[in-house]
């Protein structure tokens, strides 16, 4: 059996979550004669399908190679938040002193102590994924090992064969290796091993200013390292609205993050104890030494070794296996869900998608990707949260936008708060109240984009937010403000001249 459970360091807390996720004395149980669905990945997605579909009454197989929780658990949302969450502490005993509360001279960061602190809660979090959990409370037969297709239904995994009526896919992706000469032999940190730190690395080079580059790189930056950003485009977080990004840059340089944008990489190499960066600058080669450099320049889908071909099952390298709406994959009885098919890859779109997965799959129901609405947040700080359609989205597909913007700085609790860097936005469709979609920049953004979701989820317009009394003083009061600004806009000069007739009329 093939087993990847190395997790360093080998102290308490992981000792903790090896025994929950992929414990050393597991033995596979024999494989029944018929499954109703085998679940290859023990990530997100197969966990959330697994648990789901045993709990209706099925008998599922789960099949996973390395460790149960995936990569949200182990090495992706979990860990970084964790590390996150303690940067966070420390920019605000930095900052402090606007306040009016001063500390000593100088403040200490235990960097080994906040990663223990991160392992310990990861361990605690893992009682939910674990081996036992899956195998005696929710009657699943769990099997670790690779998994491979031998047929059209069927599937082996260490010497097991396992029959199916139908196979959920889920088995995720890893990051890509950046194509850049020297840095196999250089040495570089992903998100796989990153978390395995306990000192923190005096200079850092992170490769790619997405979202993944952007939140590691302050967490780092403000626990005390010297980060370089470099990001090949014009801004960091491509996908979202430039003056969304400008915050965050701003807000990364405040925290001592160099950015070199448009960095044309040349390679890396080592010199000495050094690791060193080159890249090109105004036509000159610049490089840049550093200790360590941690690598984010996206996902590459894990569809190596499962002999998807015998299965009848298509696929690419880039975007993984190919589902139409309803998730099924060219093999009628073989579905897929999360990051091995979606091009949002998150921890709560995997959720998602697993539960259409399970009625597809097991139910014959016809539920569409296509219905969902999919919200999704950056960790900086301010944070980045973002639902439905951007503007531009809007008027590719030929549809008018009102856009309407609200500066944090016109929001009292943010004022309060000296959290001002920031503004919540919405895109209307021109002519009524129906959101398009919403962007939110706030150092709690991902709680405030839900109101917007649920919006568009439930079909609700922006007069229905304007309707909704909202705590003061909130942040999400930004919210409001926008629905305000829009009936604002609704009153014509024309209404507003036969209001005035009428209150004259009243005085008279
Ligand atoms: C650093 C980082 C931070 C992140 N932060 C967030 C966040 O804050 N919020 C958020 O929503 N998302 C976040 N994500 C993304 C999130 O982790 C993923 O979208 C999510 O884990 C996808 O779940 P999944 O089940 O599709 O795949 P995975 O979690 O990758 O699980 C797939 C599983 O399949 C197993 N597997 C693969 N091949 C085989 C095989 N042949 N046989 C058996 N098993 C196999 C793998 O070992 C793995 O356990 C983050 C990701 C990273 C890297």
């Amino acid at each position: 059996m093939e087993t990847r459970t190395l997790v360093l360091p080998q102290d308490e807390s992981n000792k903790i979550l090896i025994e929950n996720v992929h414990p050393a004395e597991w033995k596979n149980p024999e494989s029944a004669p018929m499954y109703n669905l085998v679940v290859i990945g023990a990530g997100t997605a197969g966990l959330v399908t697994a648990a789901g579909a045993a709990g209706l009454g099925a008998k599922v197989a789960l099949i996973e190679r390395h460790m149960l929780g995936g990569d949200c658990l182990n090495v992706g949302c979990v860990p970084s938040k964790g590390i996150i969450r303690a940067s966070r502490a420390a920019y605000d005993v930095r900052t402090a002193e606007e306040f009016g509360i001063r500390y000593g001279e100088a403040i200490s960061i235990d960097f080994g102590k906040a990663m223990e602190r991160m392992r310990r809660i990861r361990a605690g979090i893992s009682a939910h994924d674990s081996a036992e959990r899956f195998s005696k409370e929710l009657g699943v037969d769990l099997f670790f090992g690779n998994a491979k297709f031998t047929g059209s239904d069927s599937i082996d995994v260490s010497g097991k064969r396992l029959r199916f009526k139908k196979a959920a896919l889920c088995t995720g992706a890893r990051a890509a290796a950046p194509p850049i000469p020297g840095i196999e032999e250089t040495g570089f940190l992903t998100n796989e091993n990153v978390f395995w730190l306990t000192e923190l690395p005096k200079r850092i080079a992170v490769i790619g200013g997405g979202p993944i580059g952007c939140e590691l790189a302050q967490a780092f930056a403000r626990m005390g390292s010297e980060v370089t950003i470099l990001q090949r485009g014009g801004h960091v977080l491509p996908r979202e609205d430039a003056d969304a990004a400008e915050i965050v840059h701003k807000s990364l340089v405040r925290d001592g993050v160099a950015l070199r944008l448009q960095a044309k990489i040349l390679g890396a190499n080592k010199k000495g104890n050094d690791k060193v960066v080159i890249i090109e600058e105004e036509g000159k080669n610049v490089e840049l030494p550093i200790d360590q450099i941690l690598v984010g320049v996206g996902r590459a889908p894990n569809v190596e070794g499962l002999e998807l071909e015998k299965a009848g099952i298509t696929y690419d390298q880039h975007d993984g296996v190919k589902v139409n709406e309803r998730l099924q994959t060219s093999n009628p009885r073989v579905f897929a869900a999360g990051d091995i098919c979606y091009p949002y890859k998150f921890t709560h779109t995997a959720d998602a998608l697993a539960r259409i997965l399970i009625a597809n799959a097991l139910f014959m129901a016809r539920q569409s990707t296509s219905a969902l609405v999919v919200p999704w947040c950056t960790y900086t700080d301010p944070e980045v949260a973002h639902v439905g359609m951007y503007e531009k989205d809007a008027r590719d597909k030929g549809i008018d936008v009102l856009t309407l913007t609200v500066p944090l700085s016109d929001v009292d609790r943010a004022v309060l708060d000296g959290e001002t860097e920031g503004f919540a936005r919405v895109h209307l469709k021109k002519g009524g109240d129906r959101i398009l979609g919403a962007t939110i920049v706030a150092r709690h953004a991902g709680e405030m984009i839900n109101e917007f979701s649920l919006a568009i989820t439930a079909g609700l317009g922006l007069s229905a937010i304007g309707r909704t009394i909202h705590p003061y003083p909130t942040q999400a009061e930004a919210i409001k403000k926008l629905a305000d600004a829009y009936n604002r806009m609704r009153l014509t000069p024309f209404l507003k001249k036969v209001f005035m007739a009428w209150l004259k009329w009243q005085r008279s």
